[in-house]
């Protein structure tokens, strides 16, 4: 048997060799050998890198490319990341040291999000790293840290848009939010900042997340800079940083088309050069996570039991929602559906046999795939849950019934 009908496209950037799926070159059969037991992440270097060429190849070549390394926080894959980006987005202490570890420039590493401990913003100022202050406590407290380290703060304010990325998974901003600074309150915090002797750089608006819409993330970036010419106005601020968030999403689910990226690089090609003319000396970023790694990405897990009750066949596998939370559902979804699932080393064979395939976890919720057509799988086959390179492993709770560790790879 060959030519089985792929389950989704993103089981077409790997290559399939005897029915085996490749990762990284390497049959998984032998990558499951080679990591030394499953469960296991793997992520492939050249889809990663082909996927930053992909961006750049549609974006205006002055338009910096930041990678948001909560999507995929892996030393290993951080590293590779920034030999190809032009900065790194961090979301705390931890994401900072691994981000600073890279050798990338502190000052193309940015520090956002609420809630930033003490120690976490003097480690920013002390590494000389960008801090995106999301209140204006977190000002205040920039400013007071400052002083003590005798260091001048990087700073950039967050701002809390007054729109939001329409058909998104994920609203960041818009309405009221945790997330950043209401944009009708930034004039005051701005004055405030400048009594307080604090030099803002710019502004980081985004929007959400997860869209697979070009023309609402086109919408969302005009307003975005329409509203950064705004502020830097108001605020009479030489505007230097201009994060104008990203949200470009990936399809996980039946019936999801890839992004085009083709009208959203055409867009901010006749955008940019008036935000040229009116913040001379902005660098305008967009910052993407999941777009970048997720695709490049599986999660492998053997079937540690095949058995069937009532009529339905159940594949028991030895990983599940505590490596894997997103592929359960347990993620944010309303209504459960299957991210596309393959078994890795039967990709020849027709699917067949509906199946749930399920986790060794003492809860229904453990949930890989449900009710999928899968060729038939036996104990000791590898089963693939595509579209794993974000939000996988750092998104799932490891803890739960104290099972071993998922292991990672980057191959
Ligand atoms: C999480 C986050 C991102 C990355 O989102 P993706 O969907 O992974 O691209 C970018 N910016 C901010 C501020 C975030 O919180």
């Amino acid at each position: 048997m060959s030519g089985a009908k792929p389950v989704h496209a993103a089981q077409t950037l790997f290559p399939v060799v005897d029915g085996c799926l490749q990762v990284g070159g390497i049959a998984l059969t032998r990558l499951a050998r080679r990591v030394g037991a499953t469960p296991f992440y793997a992520y492939d270097r050249a889809l990663l890198s082909e996927r930053v060429r992909h961006v750049r190849r549609h974006m205006p070549s002055g338009l910096a490319l930041h990678y948001s390394m909560k999507a995929n926080p892996m030393p290993a894959l951080v590293q590779h990341m920034a030999g190809l980006v032009d900065g790194i987005d961090v979301a705390s202490g931890g994401e900072l040291r691994v981000a600073l570890d890279t050798g990338m420039a502190p000052e193309h590493i940015s520090f956002a999000g609420p809630g930033k401990s003490e120690p976490e913003l003097s480690q920013a100022i002390a590494a000389g790293a960008c801090i995106h202050a999301e209140s204006e406590r977190e000002v205040r407290v920039v400013a007071r840290l400052g002083e003590q380290l005798g260091i001048a703060p990087r700073l950039v304010l967050r701002i809390n848009p007054d729109f939001e990325l329409k058909s998104s998974g994920m609203k960041m901003g818009g309405g009221a939010k945790q997330f950043g600074i209401d944009a009708e309150d930034a004039p005051r915090v701005m004055a405030l900042a400048a009594d307080m002797g604090l030099d803002v750089r710019g502004f980081h608006i985004f929007s959400g997340s997860q869209s697979l819409k070009a023309d609402a993330i086109i919408e969302a970036q005009v307003q975005a800079l329409a509203l950064a010419r705004r502020l830097g106005e108001q605020g009479r601020i030489a505007v230097r940083e201009l994060n104008i968030g990203g949200g470009f999403g990936i399809p996980y689910f039946p019936g999801e088309a890839a992004l085009d990226l083709a009208p959203i690089g055409a867009h901010l090609e006749t955008a940019l050069p008036a935000v040229r003319a009116a913040l001379p000396e902005a660098q305008v970023s967009i910052e993407l996570g999941r777009y970048l790694v997720g695709e490049a990405g599986i999660y492998v897990a053997r079937v540690v039991d095949r058995k069937l009750s009532r009529g339905q066949v159940f594949l028991v596998t030895d990983g599940g929602l505590h490596h894997h939370l997103a592929a359960s559902g347990n993620f944010g979804q309303v209504i459960r559906k299957n991210y596309p699932v393959a078994i890795g080393n039967r990709m020849d064979g027709p699917a067949t046999e509906p199946v749930s395939v399920v986790g060794p976890l003492c809860t229904p919720l453990d949930i890989l795939a449900e009710r999928m057509a899968l060729p038939e799988a036996q104990e000791g086959d590898l089963v693939v849950v595509f579209q794993s390179g974000a939000y996988g492993r750092s998104a799932s709770p490891a803890g739960f019934l104290s099972h071993p560790e998922v292991l990672e790879v980057l191959v």
